[in-house]
């Protein structure tokens, strides 16, 4: 993963961008915008352009909307459950092969260091794509005795939805695209995605291998456009059967409303203002590693990302210092630099957003114990860097506390042993969030104790990571609707049908 990069397919691949538009896929073919729109796709380690990108209007949605629905009615439905397998294997086949192409882009559109492209969006992609495929002929109805007078059959059919539109995020985009097709795909429906307009090309190429892999036209749809247009065009279309999103919690509420035209099913993985909790008795080398990589990976611009740190007073010193040294130790910069563990923020616009945040906090009282500035200057080369920062003295009514960041900015806060299993619960559940949680103790009663308590969809004890193809992934509260990955991620591409037969 930390091997260096091909300088020449990365000139390649930036003189591939430069000239032209680069077009989206409806239908099976690649087209422009019927408007001829374009935008701009921004390098963020460098604030330079990419290049310009089809910028999808109503006619577009319209079309990539059709193209899916005559596929999901046509050849699609056709396509027996092991092709459908085959098909998803051969693309995840695809992916690794082209995956230093991948990894390229991914770190050149989001601002990722090039180590994790490598290692989360392709790998994670691959296995998206492998998990899945194997639901393809595992999706089951059932039967039931019912109790009415006379003899009766009575099935219940597991059907695909419809043509899906899955919207996605921009600190993700491979990853999240694959995450949100294999399911669909494998259950039978089609789908029009639509990537994030900060980071489009990853999701672009994929379209090429979607192709290249044999899927029937029309089956995947990728269409790039702005949230306010594109995105909102596709969650109001009539003729669209469900829309999954990821992303803010604000345009999660759009998408609601939106959703409302024709009650397409509605499922969404929305923001997190997740805690951290570390115990007098926790191994201190696995806990503060894991405080300082939750929130300062991918610069904090993760949806779980553990933005709240509540540390046991015994230890508290020993584990801010412990931040503190991985927050000055680690290289921030820029991301082709196989050593770079944090890189930019994706764009100006989220740069502003996260050190206005932490100008509120400090208006607001608190403290800052490490960063707290936007980085620029020798090294840096416009990029949109900011340093990772730890806040101390907040209050639960700060907005520093409160919402969610989606930058390098931890709020720590200590506890002592006055604090009870339940009141360390409520301090934890007291945002409107419930995405997820980690806990680091030797206490396994503590652990299991707290975790039953912890409104949140994905809870790890003793260890990062605990995101897999294979687990249910979402939030309580206002961290979203739904499920997805694992049985329930399948099931939500399905719709129930009970047929009674009178014998
Ligand atoms: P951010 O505010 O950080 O850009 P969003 O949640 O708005 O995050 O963006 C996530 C995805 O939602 C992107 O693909 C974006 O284009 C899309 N989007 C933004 N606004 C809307 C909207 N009103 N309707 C549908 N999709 C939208």
């Amino acid at each position: 993963m930390n091997a260096p990069y091909n300088p020449g397919l990365l000139d390649q691949l930036q003189l591939r961008y430069a000239g032209g538009t680069a077009k989206m896929l409806i239908g099976g073919e690649w087209m422009e915008a019927a408007s001829g729109e374009t935008f701009e796709t921004i390098n963020p380690s460098t604030g330079k352009l990419i290049g310009h990108v089809a910028s999808a209007g109503e006619t577009d949605i319209d079309r990539a909307v059709a193209a899916a629905r005559a596929a999901f009615e046509g050849p699609w439905a056709k396509v027996k459950p092991d092709e459908r397998t085959r098909l998803l294997l051969k693309l995840a086949e695809l992916i690794e092969a082209n995956g230093e192409e991948l990894a390229l882009l991914e770190t050149l559109d989001v601002g990722r260091p090039i180590q994790f492209s490598r290692m989360l969006d392709v790998q994670g992609a691959v296995s998206q794509l492998r998990y899945n495929a194997g639901w393809a002929s595992k999706i089951m109805g059932e039967t039931a005795e019912i109790s009415a007078p006379g003899e009766w059959l009575s099935y219940v059919l597991r059907e695909p939805i419809g043509v899906c539109a899955q919207i996605v995020p921009w600190n993700f985009p491979l990853v999240m695209a694959v995450g949100k097709l294999a399911p669909a795909l494998a259950a039978g429906c089609t789908v029009v995605l639509k990537p994030a307009e900060q980071t489009p090309l990853s999701t672009l190429r994929l379209g090429e291998l979607v192709m290249e892999a044999g899927f029937p036209e029309g089956v995947v749809n990728i269409v790039t456009g702005l949230g306010r247009t594109a995105g909102a065009a596709l969650a109001a279309h009539r003729d669209v059967d469900k829309v999954a999103f990821t992303g803010s919690t604000v345009t999660g509420k759009a998408i609601i409303e939106a959703s409302k035209t024709n009650f397409k099913r509605v499922q969404l993985e929305l923001g997190g203002k997740s805690p951290t909790y570390i115990f007098a008795d926790a191994d201190l080398s696995k806990a503060i590693p894991a405080a300082a990589m939750g929130i300062f990976f991918n610069a904090g611009q993760v949806c779980a990302a553990g933005s709240r740190l509540f540390v046991h007073e015994a230890v508290a010193d020993a584990v801010l210092e412990g931040v503190v040294a991985m927050a000055k130790g680690m290289k921030v910069g820029q991301t082709l630099d196989a050593s770079t563990m944090i890189g930019p923020l994706v764009s100006a616009v989220q740069r502003e957003r996260v050190t206005g945040y932490i100008a509120s906090g400090r208006a607001q009282g608190a403290s800052v114990l490490v960063g707290g500035e936007a980085l620029s200057g020798e090294g840096y080369d416009g990029g949109y860097f900011v340093q990772p920062t730890v806040l101390l003295d907040t209050k639960p009514d700060m907005r520093v506390r409160k919402e969610e960041i989606f930058g390098p900015v931890l709020c720590a806060m200590r506890f002592g042993d006055d604090a009870d299993i339940d009141a360390l619960a409520g301090r934890g559940n007291e945002t409107e969030f419930g995405l997820s949680a980690s806990i680091y103790t030797s206490n396994i009663s503590t652990a299991h104790k707290l975790a039953r308590r912890l409104k949140a969809g994905t809870i790890r004890i003793n260890g990062s990571g605990g995101v897999d193809p294979a687990l249910p992934l979402g939030g309580f509260k206002a961290s979203g609707w739904g499920r997805e990955n694992g049985k329930a991620g399948i099931e939500a591409y399905t719709e129930l049908k009970a047929v009674s037969v009178a014998l």
